[in-house]
């Protein structure tokens, strides 16, 4: 019987994209990777055709298709207009993880760090990158952060399957749950909900500031780590630079209809053409999707021959040592000098075992998606663009009450300002005035709330935004202001 092959397709990219590209499938091939490559083109000559996102119409056929999506550094032009692709292409396929692994392989690359293995698991799609910003006043900006409850569970679900089916110990969530309890804490919370139900790993929480100074600190303390968009994007360049092989690392974007996999670096465009460039962090990359394609065993494979000419001193130019490198080669010799160790492994550093590895599976995004509570509106957040002084603003925002609701508080950048408050707090144009409905039980129509609103404009205020409080099955679902 005739092994099947996976299509997938390709993009050698810009600068060393194509001679590490081309050095990378060189080895997958020689490796027995079983694969039907369709290769589409993107980056700076699609930009320059004036395709504002760097990639055709025509490619996003073959990714559709395939879903699975080996992809080589491309260079973003400068100046306005261009669209980053890597964003592109993680919205329309739902790349909702980022999985970086970040392995320090010392002796053989300088490192501070000679006990490091840890893989970010990065949630890659919600948190203040949904893009969703606003000047409300003159001097206030808004960016929204959005964290859903099937998006965190997707997630963290992710990361505790990675890390069951990769023999790891421990997984470790960061947020900053003690400011943000409701976006981070919600994290969190669903965290310990499905840790729970992998009792053979151990779980940890830690607050993402100190979490990442331990994180640099003592690396070698960590295991999985998984994180809102945020910090997971500070996080996962600051593990991967910390392990002191930024060009050796790869990464995956997996989503529900689709998976990218890159190296972590970009087009290096000064070292273009020179058969000078590491392939190694695209291999990396590349030993990812044949895992997540279920080729596991030629994974392994890969992954072992690269890690015994890691070992055997056989260093590209940016790893190249005289102390601990034994030849300083090209991008070719490299690609050589790891296919004729195929089947080797390494003896000093750690082999890696994929076995039969299974793609990740965690239910889809709407599989997650839970009933609604009961949902009770029981005040509104009036917000208001105003210059003048606290005294002021209070005592025409008052007018607005009407006979369901009263003006419980206001605030200025979070801090309650009136009816209590401290003369030092200093304020700008934008004031969070709340409005709470006097019977809480039976809560507030939107017709009530518009009442206020209307009142408020009569009363010559400029109303910028209104956020309804609700409770949901009984709980608040909205924070107090500091001091309330
Ligand atoms: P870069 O990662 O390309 O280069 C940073 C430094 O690392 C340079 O000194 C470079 O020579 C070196 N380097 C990178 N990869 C190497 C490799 N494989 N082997 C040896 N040396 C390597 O970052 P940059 O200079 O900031 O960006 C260059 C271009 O790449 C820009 O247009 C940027 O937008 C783009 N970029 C693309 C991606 C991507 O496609 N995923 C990611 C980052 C940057």
């Amino acid at each position: 019987m005739s092994t099947p092959t996976t299509p997938i397709t390709v993009a050698k990219g810009d600068g060393i994209g194509p001679e590490i590209m081309e050095a990378t499938l060189k080895i997958l091939k020689e490796a027995g990777a079983r694969l039907e490559i369709e290769e589409i083109e993107i980056g700076e000559a699609v930009y320059k055709r004036g395709f504002s996102a760097g990639i055709e119409d025509s490619a996003w056929e073959s990714l559709r298709r395939t879903k699975v999506f080996l992809k080589a550094p491309i260079t973003t032009p400068q100046g306005g207009g261009f669209k980053s692709l890597n964003v592109t292409v993680r919205k329309s396929m739902g790349l909702y993880a980022n999985v970086r692994p970040c392995v320090s392989y010392h002796p053989y690359v300088a490192t501070k760090h000679p006990v490091m293995d840890v893989v970010i698991v990065r949630e890659n799609e919600e948190d203040l990158y949904a893009g969703i910003e606003h000047r409300q006043t003159d001097e206030v900006m808004q960016c929204l952060k959005l964290i859903t409850r099937p998006g965190c569970e997707k997630i963290v679900r992710y990361a505790f399957e990675y890390a069951r089916q990769n023999g790891r110990k421990k997984v470790t969530c960061f947020t900053k749950d003690n400011i943000m309890k409701m976006t981070d804490g919600l994290f969190h919370k669903v965290f310990e909900e499905v840790a729970a139900e992998y009792p053979e790993l151990v779980n940890e929480h830690w607050i993402v500031d100190i979490g990442a100074a331990k994180l640099a600190d003592t690396p070698e303390n960590f295991d999985v780590i998984v994180m809102p968009n945020l910090y997971g994007d500070i996080l996962s360049d600051v593990a991967a630079q910390i392990a002191g092989s930024v060009g050796l690392a790869g990464s995956a974007n997996i989503g529900e209809h689709g998976a990218m996999f890159e190296a972590i670096h970009g087009s290096a465009p000064r070292r273009a053409g020179q058969n000078l460039a590491n392939p190694s962090g695209l291999l990396l990359g590349a030993v990812m999707m044949l895992v997540h394609i279920g080729q596991g065993d030629v994974a392994e494979r890969v992954h072992n021959a690269w890690l015994k000419t890691l070992e055997d001193g056989v260093h590209t130019y940016d790893i190249y040592d005289e102390s601990t490198s034994t030849e300083k080669v090209g991008t070719k010799e490299f690609a050589e000098a790891v296919i004729k160790r195929l089947g080797q492994t390494p003896t000093k550093l750690k082999a890696v075992h994929y076995g039969k590895a299974e793609p990740i599976r965690v239910p889809p995004f709407a599989e997650l998606r839970r009933p609604p509570a009961k949902k009770v509106t029981v005040g509104v957040d009036l917000f208001v663009h105003d210059r003048r002084s606290t005294a002021e603003v209070a005592a025409v925002v008052r007018t607005a009450e009407t006979a369901k609701v009263e003006l419980k508080m206001i605030s200025n950048r979070g801090v309650m300002v009136w009816p209590r408050g401290l003369p030092e707090t200093a304020t700008v144009d934008h004031w969070r005035c709340r409005f709470v409905a006097k019977d809480y039980a039976q809560g507030l129509s939107h017709a009530d709330i518009i009442e206020i609103y209307g009142r408020a404009v009569s009363a010559g205020l400029d109303v910028i935004k209104t956020e309804n409080l609700c409770t949901f099955d009984g709980e608040p679902g909205y924070s107090k202001g500091q001091g309330e």
